[in-house]
C-alpha cells in the first residue's frame, strides 16, 4: 500500500519526481509529520457529514486526510505547478474539487452554493501560507461564511494575538474581533521539524467555533469591526485620543464622546488594549444609538 502524502519518505519522493522547490513567495511549507496531520483532522472533528474547504493544498498532504473523512473538499491552491502533483498524489479520492484560484480573490458564497449540496456542516481547513494568515482570517471573519468550526495552523505569534487577553502585549483588534465572533483555543503546538522546508517560526494549530449566544450582540457588525481597528489605530495612545481619530475633533461631537463614556464607566484615559470585548460592542452600540 502506498504511504500516506504526508509521511516524510513519501514527501520527499513527490517533491523529487516533480522537480519541486518549495515557493517562499507563496509560503510553501509543507506539513510532513503525520501525528499534526492526523491531529489537524481531529481538531476539526470532520466526518462524513461535513463539507470542508481547504486553502493551499501544496502536495495533498492535508487534503488526503481531509478526504478521508469528509463528503466533499474543495481546495483553493494558487500554484499551477502543483494542480499536475494534486492530480496523481489524489487521484484515488473522487470528492476533492480542486479549484485553481487565489484564496483571496475567490466568492466564497459561489464556490459552496456550486460545490456543495447544503445539507452538510461547513468547515475550513488549512495550513496557511503564513504571509496571508492576517488577510485570510480576516476574509472569513468579516465574510459572514457560515461555517462550523476553523482549524488553521499558522505562526505562533499570530495565534497569540488571536487568543490574547485584555492588558497583554498581544492583545489588539484581531483579538477582540475574533473573540467576539468565536471561542479560540490553541489545539496543537507544532515545532518548525514538523515541515519541508522547516520555516523560521514555531507554528500552532488554532481552533475557532462560533460563539453560541453573546451577552452584548454589535448592531452593526460592520461598523464595529472598523470602529475596534480604529479604537487600536495607536495602541500607545489613549482610547480618547484614539476616538477622535474615529469620530474627528469637531467639539460638539466631543463632547458627545465623553457623555458616553461616562454613562459606560469607561475612563478617558484607558489605553484601547485594557478594554474587555464586551466594553467595545457597549461602546460602539451606544455611538451607534447617538448617530455618530
Ligand atoms: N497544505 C499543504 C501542507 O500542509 O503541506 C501546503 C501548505 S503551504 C504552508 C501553503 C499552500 O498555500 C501552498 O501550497 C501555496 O502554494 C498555497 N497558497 C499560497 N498563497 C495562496 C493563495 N493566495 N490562494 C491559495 N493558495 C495559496
Amino acid at each position: 500500500e502506498t504511504p500516506e502524502i504526508g509521511s516524510r519518505t513519501r514527501t520527499l519522493a513527490i517533491l523529487n519526481e516533480y522537480h519541486l522547490s518549495a515557493k517562499k513567495s507563496l509560503g510553501q511549507n509543507f506539513l510532513d509529520d503525520l501525528n499534526v496531520l492526523h491531529g489537524i483532522v481531529e481538531a476539526a472533528e470532520i466526518t462524513d457529514a461535513d463539507d470542508v474547504i481547504e486553502i493551499g493544498p501544496g502536495i495533498g498532504a492535508l487534503t488526503e486526510q481531509i478526504a478521508k473523512r469528509a463528503h466533499q473538499v474543495v481546495a483553493f491552491e494558487i500554484d499551477d505547478n502543483l494542480l499536475p502533483v494534486l492530480d496523481e498524489t489524489l487521484f484515488q479520492y473522487n470528492n476533492v474539487t480542486i479549484l485553481h484560484e487565489d484564496f483571496l480573490n475567490a466568492n466564497l458564497p459561489e464556490v459552496i452554493a456550486d460545490n456543495f449540496d447544503g445539507q452538510h456542516a461547513l468547515k475550513i481547513v488549512a495550513n496557511l501560507p503564513y504571509y496571508i494568515t492576517k488577510p485570510i482570517l480576516m476574509s472569513i471573519l468579516k465574510g459572514n461564511v457560515p461555517y462550523t468550526n476553523l482549524v488553521f495552523m499558522m505562526q505562533r505569534e499570530v495565534a497569540d494575538r488571536l487568543c490574547a487577553k485584555p492588558d497583554t502585549h498581544d492583545y489588539g483588534s484581531l483579538s477582540v474581533i475574533n473573540q467576539y465572533l468565536d471561542d479560540v483555543e490553541i489545539a496543537i503546538e507544532v515545532s518548525h521539524t514538523s515541515f519541508i522546508p522547516a520555516p523560521k517560526v514555531d507554528s500552532a494549530v488554532v481552533k475557532l467555533v462560533p460563539k453560541k449566544s453573546r451577552k452584548f450582540v454589535a448592531y452593526d457588525q460592520k461598523a464595529f469591526f472598523g470602529f475596534v481597528h480604529g479604537c487600536f489605530m495607536h495602541r500607545r495612545k489613549t482610547l480618547w485620543n484614539n476616538l477622535q481619530g474615529v469620530f474627528g475633533k469637531k467639539p460638539e461631537v466631543k463632547e458627545q464622546v465623553e457623555l458616553i463614556l461616562e454613562q459606560l464607566n469607561i475612563k478617558k484615559t484607558v489605553r484601547p488594549q485594557e478594554l474587555e470585548v464586551d466594553q467595545f460592542v457597549k461602546m460602539a452600540n451606544a455611538f451607534h444609538e447617538q448617530g455618530l
